[in-house]
């Protein structure tokens, strides 16, 4: 199919997928709520580009797609060149397709934006589950191989990216994880009605199929000391991401019903996987302080208050929504406008029935005799001077303190990264709130982009960067490969 006209967007609009029926999420289904197009879908939706010259849309991108010549490969239906051009940029791109926030990237910048931007996005996911589905493979036939050996720390999303890079850039990556499975938080953070977890089933097999190796169930500075891996490997990428839970400092955690987000989010993956819902193997690791609070309540009928407004906010209102919790707030200290969750999960967090209260502070969560949760102190806020990061504060409002009832509170503050000792005494520097301190391009500094301050090491995504995106992981992945191809193959 050709474009038939520029204007062709006035007559077709924008269309996201089919959505699973909201009764059926209500109800519990944990499917990925966005179906799958046809090609005939794709290719309308890929038609309503307007080839506009300007690709705000791939400058937004933090990986640049080519966003306007695949979906030009998708008018002329040659899925698996587009398949090939997505993977150029992006080495994980159907979970891009599925878990970017595009509102504020890609779409957000589409020049049609104000009509309705073009359906990037599920345009994307439809290109590279079409190729993978017909068999289609990486092409690394010219690959010749270095005899190079590269570990690479951490199966998240930003070591996923470094291990594709260095196989087609003819490296062996082996790929350390302290889980079974691979995929950091796209495997037990993300839930499945975001990411259905055959997704990254299909990507191990696609890296195995490239020759990328996994050690997974290995803890490094734990099971395995990180100067072995100095040893056996010509260099180390370390992808290990943010796991230092923000708790708030919040009067009242201690009390019974009281959850931290992501043991809340990774017990509930493990139960809709058909795993073993018991989280000794995996939960109690990484959130230090919380190991004895990871038994999840049934949360049937019980009225359940998420404190925090962000990605992980959102994933757990979402899923409170799926376990019949019969009423579920988000309370979160700013207004609609500045919460940091994608304007498309809240506004789905909406329709199922989640209850939004901006401007409110919690100051302490309440208890009755017996030690349970009975609700959530909180205080009404109006926005204030900028802070250090140029956002708006939140000043509480004198006088205006009510009780927010709950049975179940979830703190989804965020997470932050942390440097552990077993990098400090190997020469890695951290910065005051954690950060592994990764070189960036051109900084004066005479390190390669990514390394660290020991030259065999290099780091990305949270680890680096704090909490972010999939796609800034990726992005930092992969460009840490070339780094270390740089170093290698000089
Ligand atoms: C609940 C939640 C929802 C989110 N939703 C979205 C979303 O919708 N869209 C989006 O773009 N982003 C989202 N994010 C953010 C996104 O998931 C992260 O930014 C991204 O996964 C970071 O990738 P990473 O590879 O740096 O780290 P991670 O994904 O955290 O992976 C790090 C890996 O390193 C392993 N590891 C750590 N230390 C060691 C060690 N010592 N030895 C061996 N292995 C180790 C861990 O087990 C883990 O597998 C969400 C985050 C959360 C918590």
């Amino acid at each position: 199919m050709s474009k038939k006209s520029a204007f062709q967007f006035l007559d077709l609009p924008r269309q996201m997928p089919q959505r699973i029926p909201l009764e059926l999420r209500t109800a519990g289904d944990w499917g990925e709520l966005y179906g799958k197009f046809g090609l005939a879908d794709a290719q309308y939706q890929a038609g309503r580009c307007l080839d506009c010259g300007n690709p705000y849309c791939s400058w937004k991108c933090p990986v640049h797609n080519a966003i306007p010549q695949w979906l030009q490969l998708v008018q002329e239906n040659r899925i698996a060149e587009a398949a090939a051009l997505c993977h150029s940029t992006n080495p994980l791109p159907e979970v891009c397709g599925r878990v970017c926030p595009q509102d504020r990237l890609c779409e957000g910048s589409c020049t049609l934006e104000e009509f309705g931007a073009v359906t990037i996005g599920a345009v994307e996911k439809y290109i590279v589950d079409a190729a993978l589905e017909s068999g289609w493979r990486p092409d690394l036939s010219q690959v010749q191989a270095s005899g190079k050996r590269v570990a690479v720390v951490g199966a998240g999303p930003a070591g996923l990216a470094c291990a594709d890079r260095l196989a087609r850039a003819g490296i062996h990556a082996v790929v350390f994880d302290r889980y079974e499975q691979i995929g950091g938080l796209l495997q037990f953070g993300i839930p499945s009605f975001k990411l259905d977890k055959r997704v990254i089933d299909t990507r191990r097999e696609v890296l195995e199929g490239m020759g990328v190796e996994f050690r997974l169930g290995v803890e490094v500075g734990g099971d395995l000391a990180l100067s072995e891996l100095l040893e056996e490997f010509d260099a180390v990428f370390l992808g290990t991401g943010a796991y230092r839970y923000t708790d708030g400092g919040l009067p009242g955690q201690e009390l019974n019903g009281v959850l931290p987000a992501l043991p809340f989010l990774v017990q509930n993956s493990r139960i809709v996987s058909g795993n073993d819902p018991a989280l000794s193997s995996i939960g109690g690791r990484p959130i230090a302080g919380w190991e004895d609070k990871i038994a999840l309540p049934d949360l049937d009928g019980r009225r359940v208050v998420v404190l925090g407004g962000g990605d992980t906010g959102m994933d757990c209102v979402r899923s409170a929504i799926r376990l019949g919790a019969a009423k579920v707030t988000c309370a979160y200290r700013r207004d609609e406008a500045n919460m940091p969750g994608s304007a498309r999960e809240v506004a789905n967090a909406r329709e199922e029935g989640v209850r939004f209260l901006f401007n409110r502070q919690p100051l302490a969560i309440e208890g009755d005799a017996d030690g349970n949760v009975r609700g959530v102190q909180v205080v009404e806020t109006r926005l204030g001077d900028p802070d250090e990061r140029g956002r708006q504060r939140a000043v509480p409002i004198e006088g205006s303190e009510s009780l927010l009832e709950a049975d179940v509170v979830i703190i989804a503050f965020g997470f932050s990264p942390s440097v552990p000792d077993w990098l400090t005494e190997l020469g890695v520097e951290g910065t005051p709130n954690g950060r592994i301190v990764a070189a960036a391009c051109d900084d004066g500094s005479g390190r390669l982009p990514y390394q660290t301050t020991n030259p065999k090491l290099f780091a990305g995504g949270d680890c680096v960067r704090g909490a972010d995106l999939v796609v800034t992981a990726v992005a930092e992945g992969r460009d840490a490969a070339a780094s270390i191809a740089d170093m290698l193959l000089a």
